[in-house]
């Protein structure tokens, strides 16, 4: 049986002291109830903070709670008072938690912070890494964790590593203003699957790793290193069952009753939320005075019950908001009270389970307008409890429960006016419009709960580890890799065709860095310097930038995808005569496309002309590489000219003309006894199935190819050519 190791900043059981003796309370939190069906599938444990810090209990209480924590499948990481301010106060909460919700102005940038959140992620990577084994599942949550997936990465490499994002990931705008953003990418990066609630993080997410690491993703995957990684949305669901049924429990339906006695035949508005800038309270409070104030009608009749949840009590802006939310309910009752009605209850702490769903249950409206939210699990609870009943969420669109929510009253929270008008809408609409609405939700909740959202997770993890596992079966195994150097060093009349970019050194975006160094060079002559081989090298660049990189070695050169081919001490020369007038008709295209693209620029080579957006903004260049193929359509059919996605450009070239039709040229000439070909890109594909049977075909990096074997890296094949050098002595 697999294991699972969940890790979390907090543990789902916490102790604390009452009367002087640590007890463990039971948290009934989404995660808790939603990752627990786990534990019956999994051996499972929990690992995270216990609730206490190291100065609040004595060290016999920490082996005590150790031990009765183990009964739970949970294990502690330890944390003294300084790092939980640091990295949790500070770090988590004053860096990253306004940075990611938008108030961009409320991060703090602390460099002592940031060394406390490292030491803090470490400290939890060397308590997973104590009771992990090498294969096991780890499934790390949220945005106080975000380097661990790389720190454990590095410890357990077969480990089969998920994140979970529970806030929004902000726009690359935003993110970039994060100092240590590279650092935050490449931790989270160590995972084999990043999960986020909404396909909007999704694509900020990947967004960022493409603009500050250059990591392309196709469908949301990247290759990186030896690794696949996918990064997808999961909306988190809740508890459908737990809520739905709330309204049948006899402590619920007592609260239901005593609060109907108070509130009697008023409507109910109910406000929701822990207490935090990003909940908009204060401008909530705003729209509500507004609505008394342009619908006096309304006044006496409906009553605001406002629960705000303390939270993060000890950091500033959270004191100052709390202060103006006292000042603006104090405002607002002086202002419209009469004697017999409060226009707004205010509730400041937590209310447990059955007093919040009789307030669920009870209300006629639920006003949840975050200005920013990963997801709202009140909004899907309120949903959920109203079961047949009526009930009317006027819900933010900036919530990411927006997406899966969109029948309800949708509403921009920075639009008061708007507000005003939903809440209007709301307390007058007719009740089985409102059951409606809520039937066709609550489909949906049921159906994608907590439950199956974790399963979902799980399913992709696994799915993405398949597909490492099917790249891996591929990959040139250590005893293929023998059989084949000794296969080269049997044989003694061999064809070497060699991709250049890509294959034998790593891309670069300058020229003078593509060129071979030092190391290169060596192989190139210990490999050329033998009789008994043959080596060729292919190209999508020019036969000038070949001749003079390569124009030393006694080697053959193929050039610009086969139009040029040049054996070593004759002169280049073309496979057939090739036309290169339709040049004239595309050249004016890509000077367009060149000045609607910042930063791009064409390359003309003899028979092909190359537009190279590397240098250009990847999204806008996105954008015209689909408009640029859209418009060069009915000009490459007309001159049977055919349109290569290379890494970065867009080449258009002769349709008759590729690497394989150049590489059959040496293949069929001699009779050779050992076939040898590597390469990177589709183009390389071609030389691949041109190559007989039984030959070696290598695909450096690992996508899909026809390729016998991949291997990771141009380093690799390197070494596989020392490899080569050195059975022949060299
Ligand atoms: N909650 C609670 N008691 C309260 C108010 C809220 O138990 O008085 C719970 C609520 O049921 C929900 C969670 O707190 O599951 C809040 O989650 P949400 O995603 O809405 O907001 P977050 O606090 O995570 O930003």
């Amino acid at each position: 049986m697999s294991r699972l190791i969940i890790v979390s900043n907090r543990l789902p059981v916490s102790a604390s002291r009452s009367e002087g003796r640590l007890e463990l309370t039971r948290s009934v939190g989404g995660l808790a109830t939603g990752l627990g069906s786990f534990y019956k599938n999994y051996q499972s444990s929990w690992l995270g903070w216990p609730g206490v810090t190291l100065e609040e209990i004595t060290d016999s209480e920490r082996s005590t709670l150790r031990a009765s924590l183990q009964k739970e499948s949970c294990y502690p990481v330890f944390l003294g008072e300084k790092d939980m301010e640091e990295y949790y106060f500070g770090f988590s909460n004053k860096t990253i938690w306004p940075l990611f919700h938008y108030f961009s102005q409320y991060a703090t940038y602390q460099q002592q912070f940031w060394e406390a959140y490292k030491r803090v992620n470490a400290i939890f990577s060397d308590e997973i890494v104590r009771i992990a084994e090498p294969e096991d599942t780890i499934w790390i949550h949220d945005y106080q964790l975000m380097l661990l997936p790389q720190m454990v990465r590095e410890r357990l490499p077969d480990a089969s590593i998920g994140f979970f994002l529970h806030i929004p990931f902000p726009s690359f705008e935003i993110f970039r203003l994060l100092p240590w953003r590279r650092e935050i990418l490449e931790g989270l990066l160590g995972s084999d699957l990043v999960g986020f609630h909404t396909y909007d993080y999704v694509r900020h997410f990947l967004s960022s790793v493409r603009q500050l690491l250059g990591y392309d993703h196709t469908l949301s995957s990247m290759h990186i290193q030896n690794r696949v990684i996918k990064a997808d949305a999961f909306p988190m669901g809740i508890d459908y069952q737990r809520f739905a049924g709330s309204g049948k429990r006899d402590d619920v339906k007592a609260e239901i009753r005593k609060m109907h006695e108070r509130i009697g035949k008023r409507k109910v508005v109910i406000s929701v939320d822990r207490l935090d800038y990003s909940k908009g309270i204060p401008q909530r409070l705003e729209a509500f005075d507004l609505f008394l104030e342009q619908h006096p009608e309304w006044r006496e009749r409906v009553t605001l019950i406002l629960v705000a949840v303390p939270s993060r009590t000890g950091i500033d802006n959270y004191m100052i908001l709390k202060k103006e939310i006292d000042e603006l309910v104090g405002r607002l009752n002086g202002k419209y009270a009469t004697i017999g009605w409060i226009p707004v209850w205010y509730l400041y702490r937590s209310l447990p389970f059955p007093e919040l769903t009789a307030l669920y249950s009870l209300a006629d409206v639920a006003l949840i307008t975050p200005l920013r939210d990963g997801m709202n699990l009140i909004a899907k609870e309120f949903i959920a409890a109203k079961n047949e009943g009526p009930g009317v969420l006027i819900l933010s669109e900036m919530a990411g429960a927006v997406r899966e929510m969109g029948e309800t009253m949708v509403v921009n929270p920075n639009n008061t006016e708007e507000v005003v008008h939903a809440l209007s809408r709301a307390l007058g609409m007719r009740e089985e419009e409102q059951i409606e609405v809520n039937r066709t939700i609550q489909k949906r909740l049921s159906r994608y709960n907590v439950t199956r959202w974790a399963e979902d997770f799980m399913g992709g993890l696994y799915k993405v580890k398949a597909m490492q596992r099917e790249l891996a079966v591929r990959r040139l195994s250590r005893r293929s890799w023998q059989n084949l150097v000794e296969d080269y060093r049997k044989s003694s009349h061999r064809l070497i065709l060699l991709d250049y970019d890509g294959t034998l050194t790593p891309f670069a975006t300058r020229p003078e860095k593509a060129k071979p160094d030092h190391e290169l060079s060596k192989i190139l002559e210990c490999l050329t310097g033998k009789k008994k081989n043959r080596l060729v090298v292919f190209s999508g660049r020019d036969r000038a930038t070949l001749e003079v990189w390569l124009g030393n070695f006694s080697l053959d050169l193929i050039a610009e995808h086969g139009a040029w081919l040049k054996e070593y001490g004759k002169e280049w020369e073309t496979l057939e005569p090739l036309a290169d007038d339709w040049k004239g008709s595309i050249f004016p295209l890509l000077e367009l496309f060149v000045d609607w693209t910042p930063g791009s620029f064409i390359e003309e080579k003899d028979f092909s002309l190359v537009w190279h957006y590397r240098k250009a903004d990847p999204i806008l260049a996105g954008v015209r590489v689909a408009e640029l193929e859209d418009a060069l359509l009915d000009l490459t059919s007309n001159y049977n000219l055919e349109i290569l996605q290379g890494n970065r450009n867009l080449e258009i070239k002769h349709g008759s003309v590729h690497k394989g039709r150049g590489a059959l040229r040496w293949i069929t000439r001699e009779d050779w006894d050992f076939f040898f070909a590597a390469g990177d890109d589709r183009t390389d594909e071609d030389v691949f199935i041109a190559l007989p049977g039984g030959g070696y075909s290598i695909k450096v990096g690992l996508s899909s190819t026809q390729a016998r074997f991949n291997l990771d890296s141009y380093r690799e094949l390197r070494e596989l050519l020392r490899d080569f050098a050195k059975a022949d002595e060299c």
